[in-house]
């Protein structure tokens, strides 16, 4: 089964200039926002610009360019943040996939948490 993506989602709309958004950093593969319900200090989404819908879609098809792009962004907006081990006291990211990730927006989306003690999530 190939993967289905969606044009109408809300991050292809905030792609396509057709939603406001609060930019954090644009480059040329990766848009990165601020969530409009934050859960933290810090919550900022980092997307690629390429239509895929989930971290595993995005993992196996996009180009290494692209996948370095995104890391790069997220690197450099934990330093921007002050929420890098360089800068910080730390950070978490989440990326939800599908029904049983509880996927609301499906466009691959990396959640960045930080900026207060976020709690223990795994154990
Ligand atoms: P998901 O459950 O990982 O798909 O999370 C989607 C996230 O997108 C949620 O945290 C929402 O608050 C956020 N969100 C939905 N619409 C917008 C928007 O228009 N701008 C910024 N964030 C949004």
């Amino acid at each position: 089964m190939a993967y289905s993506y969606d044009d109408q989602n809300i991050f292809a709309r905030i792609l396509r200039g057709e939603i406001p958004n609060d930019t954090v950093l644009e480059t040329e593969h990766t848009l990165a926002f601020r969530d409009i319900q934050p859960q933290a200090p810090v919550h900022v989404l980092v997307i690629p610009k390429g239509a895929y819908v989930s971290y595993d879609h995005f993992a196996a098809e996009a180009t290494d360019a692209e996948i370095a792009d995104l890391n790069r962004v997220i690197a450099r907006i934990c330093r921007d943040e002050g929420v890098s081990l360089e800068n910080g006291e730390g950070f978490r990211m989440i990326t939800n996939a599908g029904r049983h990730g509880v996927q609301e927006v499906p466009h691959m989306h990396v959640h960045i948490l930080g900026g207060r003690p976020l709690g223990r999530m795994l154990s």
